[in-house]
């Protein structure tokens, strides 16, 4: 099939997420259709090449076509890709949950609850959170914290927790309380009424991705941890952008040496290869859901998927056997160093940066930039006017260097 006959089939029957598809469907948009890939680079269907500038929304860590990666979902494949995990098991989501809690240090965290996305990693922490109190001696804690500019998902139950109103859609505190806060100090001020009722706080922690790449004040976390263990109030650490790496550390909480009661994980679980979301938790939580009467009703059909889970393990190993943390220092120096740099650029009006992480302000509308950015071989996506730099932790100096100079001749 020819790519302008394929683009037109992907035109009259595609509905892409947050896009605006009357402009996507008008006769001169051709749609960049990725065919291939290898490392950071990506390949269309006409054999352009692009950078992979936000590591395909946020979820690849190690390049595309890893093949460590790929050898261990062809090795499940020739096993098996999907059985239930509804009263099964199967090993290698047994040896993914222990390696997971393993991460994180100090023995807290020990159960894995694994779903297919983000949003229903956070659902689950939230229905945790909240069946916990209700069914050991505190029925009226049925309130979460979230905060403002907050994104934690899109379907109904994450999207009532976000602060950002063109990504909350339709969805408003569906089935339980929201209060939302602007920073820590508000917590103090909630009234004694408020306070009671609190079953959990949730945050993104270090940085808001879709708030613009937002930074919390150093410190920030510890001191919301500390005020969560004082006040007996769960604390959810939604990592699903940040975990596996991107900040520097495997988990973002580890800067600031925080293990939570609950953690969420998914876009980098499986090196961004397959959907897979994980919610870890503790032996507390754990506990108060003895009892037949107190199980945890809530699932989905793919949950732990083989395949998924090979995928994942490879991933893990990857960061283990090509010491992938330690081999991000001098890349994050460097994004530092050339960020510097682009600060002088006209039309550039403030970056932020954490690990391989950078949100970039521009003057112009981000999308605009970012389309031009096409045309010098980089893709990435803007959050209205900041763009976004969230390569492959993977990612070379050189390719590094192409990606700002990218964005430097799009500005
Ligand atoms: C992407 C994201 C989510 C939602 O994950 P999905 O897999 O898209 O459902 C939740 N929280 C944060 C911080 C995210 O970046």
């Amino acid at each position: 099939m020819t790519p302008t006959a394929l683009a037109e089939i992907e035109k009259r029957h595609s509905w892409h997420p947050f896009t605006p598809m009357q402009a996507w469907t008008a006769e001169e948009h051709e749609p960049i259709m990725i065919e291939s890939g290898q490392g950071c680079v990506l390949r269309d269907q006409n054999g352009r090449e692009y950078l992979d500038g936000n590591a395909s929304i946020w979820t690849n860590i190690h390049g595309h076509n890893h093949p460590v990666i790929n050898a261990a979902i062809f090795e499940q494949l020739g096993k098996v890709s999907h059985t239930s995990f509804l009263g099964f098991s199967h090993a290698p989501a047994a040896l993914l949950a222990k390696e997971l809690v393993d991460l994180l240090p100090g023995g807290k965290m020990e159960r894995v609850f694994f779903s297919d996305d983000g949003s229903t990693a956070i659902e689950c922490a939230v229905r945790m959170a909240l069946q916990f109190w209700r069914q050991n001696g505190r029925p009226e804690r049925d309130t979460i914290v979230a905060f403002d500019r907050a994104y934690h998902g899109d379907t109904l139950g994450a999207a009532s927790l976000g602060g950002i109103p063109t990504f909350k859609g339709s969805a408003n505190q569906f089935g339980y309380r929201v209060l939302r806060v602007a920073s820590l100090d508000a917590l103090d001020l909630l009234t004694a009424d408020d306070q009671s009722r609190l079953a959990a706080v949730i945050i993104e922690p270090l940085i808001q991705g879709v708030a613009n790449m937002r930074l919390w004040p150093k410190g920030m976390l510890r001191e919301l941890n500390a005020w969560c263990g004082r006040e007996d109030v769960f604390l959810i650490l939604d990592e699903v952008m940040t975990g596996f790496g991107r900040t520097g550390k495997m988990f973002a909480c580890q800067h600031e040496d925080v293990v939570p009661d609950f953690l969420c994980l998914a876009k980098g679980l499986t090196g961004g290869y397959l959907p897979m979301a994980a919610a870890l938790t503790t032996k507390r939580v754990f506990e108060g859901f003895h009892g037949a009467e107190n199980t945890f009703f809530y699932g989905h059909s793919y949950t732990a998927n083989q395949l998924g889970c090979a995928a994942a393990l490879a991933s893990l190993r990857i960061f283990r056997d090509e010491a992938v943390l330690e081999h991000l220092e001098p890349k994050i120096a460097l994004l530092a160093e050339l960020l510097a740099e682009l600060r002088n650029t006209p039309g550039v009006l403030a970056t932020r940066q954490i690990g391989l992480i950078a949100g970039i302000d521009v003057e112009r509308s981000g999308a605009e930039v970012c389309l031009a950015a096409r045309k010098h071989g980089l893709l990435t996506r803007p959050i209205q006017n900041t763009l976004v730099l969230m390569p492959p932790l993977c990612v070379t100096e050189m390719e590094l260097r192409q990606m700002v100079l990218a964005i430097q001749s799009a500005v």
